[in-house]
Order: structure tokens, then C-alpha cells, then sequence
């Protein structure tokens, strides 16, 4: 608007100079009289432009003064110029008033185009974000995949917790710190399985967790603080001089069939406001994920344990105990140690199947089983076969064997057992062969351990023979 009225300003000056010099070349008067009409009605519409309409009234009424005088002079030669003026003051007047009522319209629509593109502007960043960040989710969210054929492929409880805590830095990310709890299942509290630190390892101090994981294992609920120093739940002083640089923190239970709890994945970051909802979600579901795992996991131990292990006695079953037997005869050699091997056979064990009956038999061996694992800790305890047991005695020489059989044959003398109200004793004959005193490989040692027993036996039982 101001460059265009600069415009028509300098446009009328232009023309009134030009007019005021072609009329002068043109008429050759000394006071161009006839164009004085143009030149004062130039001036009105120039004043009427630019001073306003009430200052150009000044303007309309100077002229019309000037033109009076001249036309005195001039004995009324133009007064009919007057209305002239006039006519040009209304016409100059509304031909602006018009321009100025369009410029206006016109300014208003570029105000609202201006409006509307900003609006445009902002929906179209907006939806920029929120395709960024779709995609993004989009993202982690098929990493779960990953995680969920990463998991299929481990059943060790190790690499199940160092894969979620790889996949929960990786995924969720955004994290200084994570700490993976398991509970320990007797003593009911959690236990520190795996931690990763970026800032410094030694700052976490408990091994058990600290409030927050308490409130997770109690609450079995996922949990987020945006700022742990805002979070009235959790005062400073809970936390029992239990430093640690974190102010935002996720953490979310590994549930057993969606109700117990088996174990805890904290991520922490020093800076507040770090996470989101969605952040906690997404741990939530590796969680989940985790936990089918950690069950397998557990599972599968639990099945080798159960697989080397007679079911009756729990102790271990021969075809293990003879693996660790090469072990260890292996170790002894390597290490030029030696170790001892007892072979045991409860004594006159048919009759006590006679008189009391199978399951009062089953119950000596048991009995007896006991005895076994408690003198003979550290050693590795079998059920070599019906109702003899072998033991293994890692780093044993041949005197500490004699002595740990001899208390074994005395203990299980002094053991009451009791089949159908009657109070019974038993003993037992052994065999003891060391290695590699007695014996250079491993057959050979069982071979010499057996036939001590057997001469055990032929010497009148409850005794222990030496090789
Ligand atoms: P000895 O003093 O010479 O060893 O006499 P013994 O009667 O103990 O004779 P032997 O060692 O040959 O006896 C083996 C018996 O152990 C035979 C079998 O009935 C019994 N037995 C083997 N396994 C089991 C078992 O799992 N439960 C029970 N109740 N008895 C078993
Ligand atoms: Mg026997
Ligand atoms: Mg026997």
C-alpha cells in the first residue's frame, strides 16, 4: 500500500511539472492560465490522496479563492471552474474511498491466506512428528520379534538375562543403568542376577534391591517415576544411604502365570523426566516376554536336574556319577592329586524287604541316602545300583577315605529307623581304593573298590576294607 501511494504521488507530480512545462512551451504564456483548471485539480486530488479529506478541503478552497481572484481580474472569465473543483473533489473522493474499501478487502484476504497457511504449516509439521514417531514405534515394536526368537534360542538362565537386558537397552533405550532381580524362591527376596552401568559399576551397592524394587515385588505392578526427587511415595531418606545418581526410572516384575512374581527389569536414567508411558510399555512386554523364558529356562534345569538324579533317593544316578568320576580321575592326574572312590552295600538289606515289606525297605534307603550326603560333603553321592551307593572324594587321600567311611559306617549304625513302630538298626560294608595309589584308570579303581567290599562282606559285614 505505501510503495503504491508513493507511486501515484509521484506520478501526479510528474504529470502536473510536465503539464505546467508543455503548456508553457505550447501556449508561450508567461502564467499558463488555461491549464491552471488541470494543475488545481491535480492539486485536489494529490492533497485529497495524500493529507486526508478534511485538510484537502484547504486545498479545494485555496483553489477556488485563486480562481475567484483571477476571475475578478479576468471579469468572471472562470468561474465556472468552481464547480469543476467540486465535481473533481467528489469524484477524487470516491474513486479513494472505493480503492481503499478494496485494499482493504483485499488485505484482509491476505490475512486470512497468511492464517490459513500457517495453520497448514503447523498441520503439516505436526503430522511430520507423528509419522516419525509411528514409525519409529513401529520400529521397536518389531524388534520385539527379535527379542522373542533371541529368547527361543538360550535355555540357560545367564543368557535368558543378559538377552533381555541387551534387548531392553537396545529397544526402550534412553538409559544409564539396568539392574535384572531374580527372586530367590525360598528365602522370598529378589537377588541382583545382572546389571549394566554406564555411568560407574560401583554405585550399585545392594545385591537385594532397594525400595523401588520392593514396591515392584510387593505392588507386582509396572512402575515409572518421572523424577524420582519429586515422587512422594518414595522420600530420600528410604533410601537408606543407598547412593545412586537416578532420577527417572521404569521397572517392570516378570510374572508367572500373570500373578507371582520371579523377578525385576529397572531401567534408570540421571536425568528426570526420561521416560514415557510408552517406554514403560514396551519394557512391560519384553518383560512378558522374559518371563515365558525364564520359566523354560528354569524348566529345562530343573529337568537335568532331574534327569541325573534318582528319583527315590535324590542322589545322583550311576551313568552321571561315572562322567564326573572321568572328571575328576582327570583333574587328580592334571593337577597330581589324588582322589578316593568307597563303594557301600547295605548288609543283609533282602530281609528287611521280607520282614517289613518294599516301601519299609525304601525308606532304609532313604534313610541311609541322608547319612551318605552328610559325612561325605564335599564328595559327589550315588546310587550305584538296588541298595549300593558309591561316593566320590575329590582331593581325598586314602586316610581321610578311610576316615569319612569309617564315621559312615558309624553313623549309619547309630541311626534309629524305625519300620512299623519297631525301632531297627543297619549297617553297611565298604569298600575304599584310591587313586592313583590303587588304581590307574577308572575301571580298575571301581574293580578294586568292589572287591573290597566283597570282602567286607566275606569278613562278616559292617565293616570297612581298605585296597
Ligand atoms: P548282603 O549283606 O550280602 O548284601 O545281603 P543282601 O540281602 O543285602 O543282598 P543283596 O545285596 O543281594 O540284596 C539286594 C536286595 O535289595 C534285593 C532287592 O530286593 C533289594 N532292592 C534293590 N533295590 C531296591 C529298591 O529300590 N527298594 C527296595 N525296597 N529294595 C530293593
Ligand atoms: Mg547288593
Ligand atoms: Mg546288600
Amino acid at each position: 500500500m505505501q510503495s503504491e501511494n508513493k507511486n501515484l504521488t509521484a506520478a501526479i507530480l510528474v504529470s502536473s511539472i510536465s503539464f505546467i512545462i508543455v503548456s508553457y512551451l505550447v501556449f508561450r504564456t508567461s502564467f499558463p492560465k488555461l491549464p491552471n483548471i488541470f494543475l488545481y485539480n491535480l492539486i485536489i486530488i494529490f492533497s485529497l490522496h495524500e493529507l486526508g479529506y478534511n485538510r484537502s478541503l484547504f486545498f479545494l478552497g485555496a483553489s477556488i479563492f485563486l480562481t475567484i481572484l483571477v476571475s475578478i481580474a479576468a471579469h468572471f472569465y472562470y468561474v465556472w471552474n468552481i464547480p469543476v473543483f467540486f465535481i473533481t473533489f467528489l469524484i477524487a473522493d470516491n474513486e479513494i474511498k472505493k480503492h481503499d474499501y478494496y485494499s482493504r478487502i483485499a488485505e484482509a484476504r491476505i490475512e486470512e491466506i497468511r492464517g490459513n497457511i500457517n495453520v497448514l504449516e503447523d498441520d503439516h509439521a505436526r503430522h511430520k512428528r507423528e509419522a516419525v514417531s509411528l514409525e519409529k514405534k513401529e520400529e521397536r515394536y518389531n524388534s520385539l520379534k527379535d527379542v522373542v526368537s533371541a529368547l527361543n534360542s538360550t535355555l540357560s538362565m545367564e543368557d535368558v538375562a543378559r538377552k533381555i537386558m541387551d534387548n531392553a537397552f537396545n529397544i526402550v533405550g534412553k538409559s544409564d543403568s539396568g539392574l535384572l532381580f531374580l527372586v530367590d524362591t525360598v528365602k522370598q527376596e529378589l537377588h541382583l542376577a545382572l546389571s549394566r552401568n554406564k555411568i560407574s559399576p560401583e554405585k550399585i551397592k545392594t545385591k537385594k534391591g532397594d525400595i523401588l524394587d520392593d514396591w515392584v515385588f510387593k505392588q507386582r505392578q509396572a512402575f515409572l517415576t518421572e523424577d524420582i526427587k519429586k515422587d512422594f511415595r518414595f522420600s530420600e531418606d528410604k533410601f537408606n544411604g543407598y547412593e545412586r545418581l537416578f532420577r527417572s526410572v521404569i521397572s517392570c516384575p516378570f510374572l508367572m502365570e500373570g500373578r507371582k512374581v520371579i523377578g525385576i527389569l529397572r531401567l534408570e536414567n540421571s536425568k528426570p523426566y526420561n521416560y514415557t508411558s510408552e517406554d514403560l510399555r514396551l519394557l512391560d512386554i519384553i518383560c512378558d516376554i522374559g518371563a515365558v523364558s525364564f520359566q523354560n529356562a528354569a524348566l529345562y534345569k530343573e529337568t537335568l536336574a532331574l534327569a541325573i538324579r534318582d528319583g527315590l533317593t535324590g542322589l545322583f544316578l550311576r551313568r552321571y556319577f561315572l562322567d564326573r568320576l572321568k572328571e575328576e580321575l582327570s583333574r587328580s592326574l592334571r593337577n597330581n592329586s589324588s582322589c578316593s572312590f568307597l563303594m557301600i552295600d547295605i548288609d543283609n538289606f533282602k530281609n528287611y524287604n521280607d520282614e517289613y515289606g518294599h516301601t519299609a525297605g525304601d525308606m532304609v534307603l532313604k534313610a541311609i541316602s541322608k547319612v551318605l550326603l552328610n559325612f561325605a560333603d564335599p564328595g559327589i553321592v550315588c546310587r550305584y545300583g538296588g541298595e549300593e551307593f558309591s561316593i566320590l572324594l575329590p582331593d581325598a587321600s586314602k586316610k581321610d577315605a578311610i576316615r569319612i567311611a569309617d564315621n559312615i559306617r558309624k553313623a549309619v549304625k547309630k541311626e534309629d529307623i524305625e519300620l512299623r513302630r519297631v525301632k531297627t538298626h543297619i549297617t553297611v560294608s565298604i569298600g575304599v581304593a584310591a587313586f592313583p595309589e590303587d588304581a590307574k584308570i577308572q575301571d580298575e579303581l571301581i574293580m578294586k573298590a568292589d572287591e573290597c567290599l566283597y570282602k567286607a562282606k566275606r569278613e562278616g559285614k559292617d565293616r570297612v576294607i581298605i585296597s
